[in-house]
């Protein structure tokens, strides 16, 4: 298809959940599967705005005149949720986050910020309104050396989780409602399904750079889109980045062919289908929906801020890796600390001046091959090697008083229950010295068999290999 011709403007809008406690109470950000202890029916009335008209979105939702039923925890939900108590002060560590988000996509943070109520009619949101403020504005990235704008990021609450709903009832629970989340609009600068593709794809690497939850649910995109005498839809819930160009794709094929139809279109919110299809699933929501959150005041991002959060911004992954490259560092080794989560720690134990690979098998190969051998889990295995004891086993072999290739073996022996020392002292005696000690021992006890000698050496040599010190032995008795 050409695109170009076919005049399509497309622009994405990622929302991200940070993992930290809720934006406006202090609550964990936690979904749980417990039966819930508190649950509360309301039921939604669509009023006028300020403008004195009502939502086209709001009279759509209520024309189905439902129940919704809220489900929430005693000890991890309170009242906020509940909207029953106005909403603590925003959560610092969300905002920095949001600022660290902003500034790695060139956007410029707001001086002042507002955080304002967007009306929400589907129940997802006990007020009737979501709680969001603008940080920050107009970015940009870079996708093949074509720059594409990023409009806004802000930072706001997670809706409440559908549970169940039938043609009566919606059941919600309030365990994700407040949870903090990025969103991240892009400017509709976007021209084909495949750079729709690279910009989420490129976003996500942003994101994941950051503190940032993880995980199926975590991450939502939607695309907003439109063709040359079509109409404006917007399209939500896209599981993965590779979707995008395929719901792209067929929207199109969709508008081409109903204007080729002559058939009327109109603005609408459809549903991405997990096949790259969409469904329809209201009307575009007209713009009067924000309105100021009156309960909390205006949020200052002063110089300060945005210089402390400047000077501690974290390096994206592609970054990580060409760096960790020109080090030397073996590109597996490299994407077993990224897969891991270990460069803080690879960082600190790098300055112990052993060669890097060796750190990265010290830290992240071995354990992981040692959990797979004794079939326990990494993180048991990582409880017993802690960041302590990894760093003096390097430090050893630094002083030579390790070698390399007993590395390993030392590290099962403490993940089996053996202190350090124990286990360093199994190693203390090193191959040529045990074939001398051998050696010796055939010429002061001859005639011996090899169990004989065996057992003898074993007696005087504990924790050294069986399997070598057969190896040895085989050398000289047989002779
Ligand atoms: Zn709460």
């Amino acid at each position: 298809m050409d695109y170009k011709k076919i005049g399509l403007k497309s622009g994405v809008e990622i929302h991200q959940q940070l993992d930290t406690s809720k934006l406006f109470c202090g609550c964990p950000s936690i979904l749980r599967v417990e039966e819930p202890d508190v649950i509360i029916k309301r039921k939604l009335h669509a009023v006028a705005g300020e403008s004195g008209e009502i939502d086209i979105a709001a009279k759509f939702e209520h024309v189905k005149e439902r129940e919704f039923k809220y489900e929430a925890y005693s000890d991890s939900t309170c009242l906020v949720e509940l909207d029953e108590e106005p909403p603590h002060l925003i959560n610092k560590e969300a905002l920095k986050i949001a600022l660290q988000i902003s500034l790695l996509l060139n956007t410029k943070p707001l001086e002042i910020t507002q955080v304002m109520r967007k009306t929400v009619v589907d129940g997802s949101n006990t007020s009737g309104f979501q709680r969001t403020l603008l940080v920050a504005r107009d970015g940009w990235l870079e996708i093949e050396g074509k720059k594409i704008g990023i409009s806004s990021i802000g930072l706001e609450e997670d809706a409440a989780r559908i549970i169940e709903q039938n043609e009566k009832e919606v059941i919600y629970r309030l365990d994700r409602l407040g949870i903090p989340l990025v969103e991240i609009a892009t400017s509709p600068d976007i021209s084909t399904p495949d750079e729709a593709k690279k910009v989420a794809l490129l976003i996500g690497e942003i994101l994941r750079a950051c503190k940032v939850k993880r995980g199926i649910g975590t991450i939502r995109q939607d695309v907003n889109m439109s063709i040359k005498n079509g109409s404006r839809v917007e399209i939500k819930g896209v599981q993965e980045p590779a979707l995008i160009a395929k719901v792209i794709e067929t929207e199109t094929e969709r508008q081409s062919k109903l204007l080729k139809e002559d058939k009327k279109m109109q603005a609408e919110v459809r549903r991405a289908n997990p096949d790259g299809s969409t469904t329809y699933m209201r009307p575009l929501p007209g713009a009067a929906r924000m309105y100021p959150e009156t309960d909390l005041p205006l949020i200052k991002i002063n110089r300060e801020l945005v210089n402390e959060v400047k000077s501690s911004l974290p390096k994206l992954k592609s970054e990580i890796k060409k760096e960790l490259g020109e080090k030397g560092i073996h590109d597996e080794m490299i994407n077993l600390v990224l897969q891991e989560d270990k460069l803080e720690e690879f960082r600190e134990l790098s300055s112990i001046g052993v060669e890097p690979n060796l750190v990265i098998k010290a830290l992240v190969l071995y354990p992981k091959e040692i959990a797979s051998h004794e079939k326990i889990g990494l993180e048991k295995v990582y409880s017993k090697l802690t960041i302590d004891i990894i760093e003096t086993l390097l430090v050893r072999i630094k002083e030579k008083k390790l070698s390399e290739s007993h590395l390993k073996h030392v590290m099962t022996e403490i993940v089996k229950g053996k202190t350090i020392e124990e286990a360093l002292e199994i190693k203390t005696i090193d191959h040529s010295e045990l074939e001398h000690y051998i050696q010796k021992l055939i010429k002061e006890k001859p005639g011996l068999n090899i169990n004989a000698y065996m057992g003898l050496v074993m007696q005087t040599h504990k924790g050294v290999h069986g399997k070598d010190v057969i190896e040895i032995l085989k050398k000289y008795v047989e002779k």
